[in-house]
């Protein structure tokens, strides 16, 4: 069965880091402005956009296996376009068409603005058209995210409340386990005014978090002042909080760290890729640093920002780590000094020079990785459970997406914080004071559930008590 819409639709599914996050708001920006509106499902989308990600062997996986599923959509609804865009479709631009034939167009990292073009070309082609509602269809397990993780549809009641502004794109550092610089090429910096710009825009749109996202974001320059990203920042008045990722430790000095704890809208929280705790693998890694470089930076941080969380991205399994490097690391993360840490097991990119040096056997790096884990998640409900029994200013994000029934939030060091939607809660209403002060009662190691307390509409307002949620009866005599 179908209906008739009269508006045409655009569904973008985002996979990988922030930047790709940023780049799927500019397309929505684009089709908003080409007058398309975003659909919550790729079913009842004209067009649908994969943002994929190549960073991990598994990423570029789970990217085809979502493009060959949306392959029956297709088939159902033949004037549905599948876009897909990304590192991967700049990586497999040829391969895709041979592989995935049924793909409308593949548009590279640098072909977003050329996207927008596009999707307004076909704009007038979607007026009036039918677009696929059949009850079936929509059951289908395919259409929801088949491999589990991460990938989100862009529309949602809050998603305006924080806003990516892409500050600089690409890297010159070559890591050489890094696909990035093959993909999104070198270091390109956007000009100061540009992205102070951009900022006031997201502020007025109703942005109440803004993310400064970058390759190597502490690395930008402004060519015509010599601004630093610290400057950057100082200048950035608009936002109630304001946030980046992801630095590269190289790029900080003291300078810099001192000149963040001048700027009061920051969020508490700076992620500090650690990759390895070790010398020579950071050595065979091109990381640039050194432990004791990374440590310094670390002391720094401690010094200027003593409340701030420092998170890391670790990689296990890097060819040619022993035991001991190994080792070098575990005790860095051993030491607490992560309140999280994104661990992956070395994943082999095609083209990067890594890929083509002696791997280690799948068991030792798995037991390696296990044990690494372990460490961390212990570190992890340690930080969590310091925040029991005390109030967390934390930014709405929506509706719990495993319980419908609660809100979810994040504190401002990106710490998940789950509470019962209070009584009388509006959508519109907690839209515009988005602010809540939660009591966390528990902590866990994906982060933090207590009650609401009360709602703001500005970060630095004490805000409106909030009801308690009504006592369930029922699972109170249940637990008697
Ligand atoms: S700094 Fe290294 S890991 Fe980060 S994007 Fe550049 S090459 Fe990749």
């Amino acid at each position: 069965m179908h209906s008739l819409t009269a508006m045409a639709r655009v569904y973008i599914e985002t996979y990988g880091c922030q930047m790709n996050e940023a780049d799927s708001q500019y397309i929505a920006d684009r089709a908003l402005a080409a007058g398309y509106s975003l659909a919550q499902r790729p079913e009842e989308a004209n067009v649908v956009i994969l943002n994929t990600c190549t960073v991990r062997d598994n990423a570029e996986r789970r990217a085809y296996g979502r493009v060959h599923h949306l392959k029956l959509l297709k088939e159902r609804d033949p004037a549905m376009r599948l876009v897909v865009t990304g590192c991967l479709a700049e990586q497999d631009r040829d391969r895709m068409q041979r592989l995935a034939p049924h793909v409308d167009a593949v548009f590279g990292t640098k072909e977003l603005a050329q996207l927008g073009d596009r999707l307004g070309a076909w704009r007038t082609e979607y007026d009036a058209l039918r677009i696929v509602d059949d009850a079936h269809l929509a059951s289908e397990e395919f259409l929801r995210e088949p491999f589990g993780g991460k990938a989100d549809g862009i529309a949602g009641a809050f998603s305006h409340l924080r806003a990516f502004v892409t500050v600089q794109r690409g890297c010159s550092y070559y890591c050489t386990f890094c696909i990035v610089p093959h993909v999104r090429g070198r270091f390109d910096h956007r000009p100061m005014d540009a992205i102070v710009s951009e900022v006031r825009t997201s502020v007025e749109r109703g942005a109440r978090e803004v993310m400064l996202v970058g390759q190597t974001v502490n690395a930008w320059r402004d060519a015509a002042s010599g601004a630093d990203f610290g400057d950057l920042c100082r200048a950035l008045t608009d936002p109630e909080r304001l946030t980046f990722i992801s630095p590269h430790p190289k790029d900080f000095s003291e300078t810099m760290i001192r000149a963040l704890a001048g700027v009061p809208s920051m969020n508490p929280r700076v992620h500090l890729p650690l990759q390895s705790g070790s010398d020579l693998i950071l050595r065979r890694m091109n990381r640039k640093y050194t432990r004791a470089a990374f440590m310094e930076r670390v002391e720094w941080i401690r010094r200027y920002l003593p409340h701030w969380a420092v998170t890391t991205d670790i990689i296990v399994g890097f060819p040619g780590e022993s035991e001991d490097d190994f080792a070098q690391t575990l005790e860095i993360v051993e030491s607490g000094v992560f309140a999280n840490a994104f661990t992956f097991i070395y994943s082999q990119r095609r083209g990067t020079p890594a890929a083509r040096w002696e791997q280690i056997p799948h068991a030792v790096v798995a037991e390696r990785f296990r044990r690494l884990v372990d460490a961390q998640n212990a570190v992890t409900q340690a930080y969590h459970a310091s925040k029991t029994g005390k109030v967390s200013r934390c930014l709405i994000v929506g509706t719990s997406k495993k319980d419908e029934t609660k809100l979810a939030a994040k504190s401002g060091d990106n710490v998940t914080v789950i509470a019962p939607k209070p009584t009388g809660y509006d959508e519109g209403e907690y839209a515009r004071t988005p602010w809540l002060d939660i009591e966390v009662e528990a902590s866990h190691l994906w982060g933090c559930t207590g009650r609401v307390v009360r709602r703001a509409e500005r970060v630095n307002e004490e805000g409106l008590a909030v009801a308690r949620p009504p006592v369930n009866l029922l699972l109170l005599s249940s637990r008697a």
